[in-house]
């Protein structure tokens, strides 16, 4: 039910989780972060069922996952059981695509049985698995992840707000949106993403609010905003000025 993520010149794994912490008001049955680990070129994904602690705890405060890109998630369950499987962030095979959601893919049943067809499994019964191995089916054909993010979009019927990572673009983070929630954020050696503003306030005021069918693609100095056509769009940067 919340989502976090960074890329930046910080550990990203104690800054996900202390953003998730958070977004703890929004409720959730179960947890997960995944930390591109900068020595190896792998995407760590840890997950644990029922309360945030339970991933501090196994993450050692985020210690034991290294690396400055990543994102994170808390799972409130609408498709399968809240459970260790079923909890986010959610991977194609070989970990080349990495993603959490928050939302409901309305056609999951209809896309899983194509995606079935042509070769794909499943090992949870989430409909955000069939996200990311949609848009790992687009980025297959097309090798390029905005393209393969539109095309996953134009597919899926429901809503969502994604952050996704893509093995073949190690300094990239990637996000998209349908009516659900999903800020980005931008600091000097930072940009996040994050469902809520209190998530990313320890870090930054300056957020572009991204809208409905919109992509995201973030590095740490920049921010490219792109439709579902995947023309580049304009934003301005807002400056939040409460307090959470
Ligand atoms: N529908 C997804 C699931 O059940 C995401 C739920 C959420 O927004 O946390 O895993």
């Amino acid at each position: 039910c919340g989502i976090v993520g960074y890329i930046g010149d910080q550990q990203a794994a104690p800054i996900l989780l202390a953003g998730l912490a958070k977004l703890e008001y929004r409720g959730y049955d179960s947890a997960g972060i995944s930390v591109r680990n900068e020595t190896n070129g792998e995407i760590e994904v840890v997950k644990a069922k029922g309360r945030l602690k339970t991933l501090i705890e196994k993450t050692d405060e985020g210690h034991s996952v290294y690396g400055s890109c990543g994102i994170g998630h808390t799972r409130w369950a609408t498709h399968g059981e809240p459970s260790e499987a079923n909890a986010h962030p959610h991977c194609s095979e070989g970990k080349n695509v990495v993603l959490v959601h928050n939302g409901i893919i309305e056609n999951f049943q209809e896309l899983k049985e194509k995606l079935v067809k042509r070769g794909y499994t499943f090992y949870s019964e989430t409909d955000t698995e069939v996200a990311v191995k949609l848009i790992d089916y687009y980025y297959k054909k097309t090798a390029s992840p905005v393209s393969a993010i539109a095309t996953a979009m134009l597919h899926i019927r429901g809503s969502y707000a994604f952050g996704v990572l893509f093995k073949d673009y190690p300094d990239k983070l990637f996000a998209a949106r349908k009516d659900s929630p999903l800020i980005i954020g931008k600091t000097a050696g930072a940009s996040l993403i994050a469902s809520d503003v209190p998530a990313i306030l320890d870090q930054t005021r300056n957020v572009y609010y991204i809208d409905n069918m919109e992509i995201a693609e973030l590095t740490r100095d920049e921010i490219h905003f792109f439709n579902t056509d995947e023309e580049e769009i304009e934003k301005e940067m807002v400056e939040i000025k409460w307090d959470a």
